[in-house]
């Protein structure tokens, strides 16, 4: 046996969940320690929301460096050397992820590297290649992540990638298969699509990007459609033969049987919570169905002590809710009354043009019983759109018929990662249409859009008849 290390706040992964948790708990007093088993930053930093928006900006760089007919730019000889692309890529990366080290060290937060298993509700045994040393903690926060989901006749190799191994090529695909529409195979799908590959997306339901609105895909789906990109709804995934220099994917689309030929397959059909390896059961901590992890609204598990946050517990896994909740934990273990409120958390996709929401949409709010309304604005009648030569798209604003208070917004278009924060300010807030319109807005901007929609509430647009 090892003796026992004792320490207060223990923070299982380093993710932006994690080690965020870890930050605020520091902050706030406690003395912690973090554990990780692969790399600081956890899955958003080093394969995840990073890398990928490195990539699509690399994409849209290369795809703009073909020039535009319209405004009379011609190019020639344009080359990419992917490597580069590459080693810029890991550039970003690792500034990041140091970033996170010095951070944490700078908050007095202890780094042990290693595997959690957990052995009772107060101590954990931590793994690493040679040793095992048990730590008992006072309270813990556990963010350990997920992971992509494997179908069993897509077995992932060399040829057959996750995300990780669409983002880590070394070479751009003449042609990929990207299997599942949602928005991890859309962006990555689309990043190709720029450098030149050519993209197949098969989707098994109706449509691609499930989860936002006809209106919004739709502006999505043109731009594919311009890049070529080839979406196939309704088609199930069967198999997939691979040879040393590519893969030919099996599918079933409206009863037939069809098969692509390709240089790889990117398998992108969700993530599965990583709950089953660290024995949760030894502790009694209640998980569903899924894998998930229950809480309640300061994310306590059905142990006093012990709290989960980010992509093991239910909702949207994405960073910026892994960090909230990982600072509502860490401040609840510090007696605060926090708690957690998702209405103003965003959704984006980095799509071409970018999707964004935030609250509710217009079927949801009336679903929760309110009397909404939703004003739209087009971005096609925004200056500074058309000045970017990037016009297609929309923002609809919702608020409550009454009063105008605004409890939602989705956007399609430019920059709509970017503008949904002003909204979700708005509902956070509690402001009203009003309160947006009587905001100046500096001319030609996006932000225009939103001052505009919500005069489109209040009834009086100056831009629109
Ligand atoms: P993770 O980031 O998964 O971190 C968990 C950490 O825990 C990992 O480092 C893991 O090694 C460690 N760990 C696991 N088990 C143990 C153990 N037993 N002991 C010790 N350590 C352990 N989200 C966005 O909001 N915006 C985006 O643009 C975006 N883009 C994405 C693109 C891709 C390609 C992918 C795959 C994901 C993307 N996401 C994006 C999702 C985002 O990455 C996740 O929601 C986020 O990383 C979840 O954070 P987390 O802290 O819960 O877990």
């Amino acid at each position: 046996g090892d003796f026992p290390i004792e320490i207060d706040t223990l923070v299982v992964g380093a993710g932006p969940g994690g080690y965020v948790a870890a930050i605020r708990a520091a902050q706030l007093g406690q003395k912690v320690t973090i554990v990780e088993k692969g790399d600081l930053g956890g899955v958003c930093l080093n394969v995840g929301c990073i890398p990928s928006k490195a990539m699509i900006q690399a994409g849209h760089l290369t795809e703009h460096a073909h020039g535009n007919e319209e405004l009379g730019i011609k190019t020639e000889n344009v080359s990419v050397d992917f490597s580069k692309v590459q080693e810029w890529k890991g550039k970003v990366v690792n500034k990041l992820t140091s970033g996170v080290e010095g951070l944490l060290k700078g908050n007095k937060v202890d780094i042990v590297k290693g595997e959690v298993f957990f052995v009772d509700q107060n101590s954990v045994k931590v793994m690493d290649d040679k040793n095992s040393q048990t730590y008992t903690f006072n309270n813990c926060i556990i963010a350990t992540g997920s992971t992509p989901i494997e179908i069993p006749s897509f077995k992932f190799s060399d040829r057959v990638l996750d995300s990780t191994g669409a983002l880590n090529l070394k070479e751009i695909p003449k042609k990929m298969v990207v299997i599942g529409g949602g928005y991890i195979g859309t962006e990555l799908g689309s990043a190709y699509a720029n450098f030149g590959t050519e993209i197949t997306v098969l989707e098994g339901t109706k449509d691609i990007l499930g989860g936002f609105e006809k209106q919004m895909t739709q502006v999505v789906k043109k731009r594919l459609k311009k890049k070529d990109v080839k979406i196939i709804t309704e088609a199930m995934a069967k198999g997939v033969e691979e040879s040393k220099d590519g893969v030919k994917v099996t599918y079933e689309s409206k009863g037939k049987e069809e098969t692509i030929e390709a240089d790889y397959v990117l398998v992108t059909v969700g993530r599965r919570p990583n709950t089953d390896e660290l024995g949760l059961e030894q502790v009694g901590i209640d998980v569903d169905d899924k894998g998930l992890i229950k809480i309640d609204k300061q994310c306590r598990t059905n142990k006093e002590n012990i709290y989960a946050i980010g992509d093991i517990v239910a909702g949207m896994p994405l960073a910026h809710k892994a960090s909230y909740e990982g600072k509502v934990a860490a401040e609840a273990i510090s007696g605060e009354k926090a708690e957690i409120d998702y209405l103003g958390m965003p959704a984006v996709v980095f799509s071409d043009p970018e999707l964004a929401t935030v609250g509710y949409t217009e079927k949801e709010a009336k679903d929760a019983g309110y009397k909404a309304k939703a004003s739209k604005f087009p971005f096609a009648a925004n200056g500074r759109a058309l000045s970017l030569n990037d016009s297609d798209g929309f923002l609809k604003l919702i608020t409550r018929e009454e009063d105008g208070l605004v409890i939602g917004a989705q956007i399609a278009g430019p920059n709509a990662s970017d503008m949904i924060a002003e909204i979700g300010l708005a509902i956070e807030a509690g402001m009203t249409a009003e309160d947006i319109a009587l905001t100046i807005h500096a001319h030609p901007s996006l932000g225009e859009i939103t001052m505009e929609a919500a005069e489109v509430a209040l009834g009086t647009p100056i831009h629109m008849m």
